[in-house]
């Protein structure tokens, strides 16, 4: 084992539990046994919800410009740690180094919109009547907790600590199981820029936290990122307890291609979306449908699928489980008659056999009721479906139950714009094949890809970490009279 067992971090602390379950966290790079992660119980969410509420007052009573301090530390220590961060991602998640130096630099910016907060949170005053002032204020939640998934060790908690946490909450995460050691080096990155002890607490396990999170008194609020069936049970459950919740899905992102698209520009884009992260994206190209005439672009997009080699600028997907996974999907296809342009599957990579890699895969003539078309397959995988009209196009579009992304491919201004209003998505693309908004913009999708009010990140996130107080004050009775003061 290379590094020692994960340990939960409450109270500014690395401790134990006492639970003596326990899972193997293996790189999908060579099959490598890095750690052990516990599957902590009920009992280490109290004492870290205990430790959060201790930290609750002394902190959401710390001025917001004071509590941004430790972000602008911690920028600061992401970029001194880049190179190191972007390594331990790499070995416990599979990506590639040059998409883990990304995911870090994401971290980056995602603190320096945090760092900005106090100047989005200074809420409003209007003298509303005669010397009758109303004032808004943005008053933390209390505790709250975050749910994320292994696709992004580090970018994904770093999507709601930074945020939740300088707005003046205490908050729990749960990491993935399969990725938990990004998020204990974020822990002490925090530590070291100076949060209070309390404020950052790290429960690690399975789905016995992530209920006990759901059902917990002492937490007001659960973000959770992930795939469809557990977002809808973590939503359910969390609002069962009249909790705010926001709870983000899975995805199938359709690329549609006109045949006016720029070939080069097209292909490069399709391939890159569909392949980065080895196709574990939440915003990954899964389906496109190719509008009329576009084999000379669907050659091209093979040609760049070609380039992409596994172990060399393609990563690893997460475990066994999810190669074998993928890979049937790809048979199923070949069996119900699709077309295997470009294969990945039994992909092997020289020197690190036990890793578990899936070469880009192509697939032509696919149809919208094979399962390739309809569900998300979480590897670099294309299923390309053929249409002879735009309309056509948006109907396969609209019929899919998710609506993360989606992105056309056309020098047409005027169909760019009508596939904007129609796509059933919250995040769309012009000639983008991964439309993600930075910020200040909220990241977000639609119908099955999120359940709960806003968006995760950007200005967004400041309503849902957040509750609003209104107060009216009169303060000069000679000011007057009307019908309202
Ligand atoms: P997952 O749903 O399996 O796990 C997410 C979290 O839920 C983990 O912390 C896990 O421990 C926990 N969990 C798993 N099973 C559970 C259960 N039965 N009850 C309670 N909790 C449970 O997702 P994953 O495989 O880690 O991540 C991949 C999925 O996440 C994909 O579907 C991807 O599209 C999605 N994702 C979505 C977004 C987005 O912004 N919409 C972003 C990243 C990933």
């Amino acid at each position: 084992m290379k590094y020692s067992p994960v340990q939960n971090f409450i109270n500014g602390k690395f401790v134990n539990t006492d639970s003596d379950r326990k899972l193997s966290v293996i790189s999908p790079l060579d099959g490598n046994h890095l750690s052990d992660v516990p599957m902590s119980t009920t009992k280490d969410l109290n004492a870290a919800v205990q430790a959060a509420k201790t930290a609750f007052p002394a902190w959401s009573k710390t001025p917001i410009k004071e509590r941004v301090q430790v972000f602008f530390k911690y920028k600061t220590l992401l970029e001194k740690h880049l190179k190191e961060l972007a390594e331990l991602c790499s070995e416990e998640n599979g990506k590639t180094y040059g998409e883990s130096v990304a995911e870090i630099e994401k971290c980056i910016e995602l603190t320096e919109f945090a760092t900005s907060l106090p100047q989005l949170v200074s809420g409003e005053i209007l003298e509303v009547s005669k010397g009758v002032e109303c004032r808004t204020e943005h008053v933390p939640l209390g505790v709250v907790a975050s749910i994320v998934p292994f696709n992004f060790p580090s970018m994904v908690p770093n999507w709601t600590i930074p945020n939740a946490i300088a707005l003046g909450n205490c908050m729990i995460i749960k990491p993935s199981e399969k990725v938990p050691l990004s998020c204990a080096r974020l822990a002490i990155l925090l530590k070291e820029a100076g949060l209070p002890d309390g404020v950052f607490n790290i429960v690690n396990g399975d789905s016995e936290i992530v209920n006990a999170i759901c059902d917990h008194p002492g937490i007001e609020a659960v973000s959770f990122v992930g795939s469809t069936k557990i977002a809808k049970l973590v939503y359910q459950r969390a609002t069962s307890h009249f909790k705010r919740a926001l709870a983000l899905g899975g995805a199938k992102n359709h690329l549609m291609v006109l045949p006016d698209a720029k070939p080069d520009m097209t292909a490069q884009n399709v391939a890159a979306s569909m392949s980065g992260c080895a196709g574990q994206r939440c915003m990954a190209a899964s389906a496109m449908v190719a509008v009329g005439n576009v084999d000379h672009i669907i050659n091209k997009i093979c040609d760049e699928a070609k380039k992409i080699v596994p172990g060399e600028n393609l990563g690893a997907v997460i475990n066994k489980e999810s190669q074998e996974r993928i890979e049937r999907y790809i048979d199923e296809a070949e069996k119900q008659g699709a077309k295997i342009l470009v294969d990945g599957r039994k992909t092997k990579v020289k020197g690190k056999e036990g890793g578990t890699y899936v070469g880009p895969t192509v697939i032509d003539y696919v149809t919208p009721e094979m399962s390739v078309a309809k569900e998300e397959i979480f590897g670099p995988v294309i299923s390309i479906m053929r249409t002879n009209t735009v309309d056509e196009a948006l109907a396969i579009e609209n019929a899919n139950p998710y609506g993360n992304a989606a992105s056309v491919f056309t020098q047409n201004g005027g169909m760019a714009r009508y596939i904007i209003e129609k796509a059933s998505a919250g995040m769309i693309g012009v000639n983008v094949g991964v439309p993600v908004p930075r910020e200040p913009f909220s990241f977000g999708g639609w119908n099955e890809s999120k359940f709960g009010v806003g968006d995760i990140t950007g200005k967004s996130s400041i309503e849902f970490w957040t509750k609003l107080k209104k107060s009216t004050t009169k303060w000069n009775p000679e000011a007057g009279v009307n019908w309202m003061s």
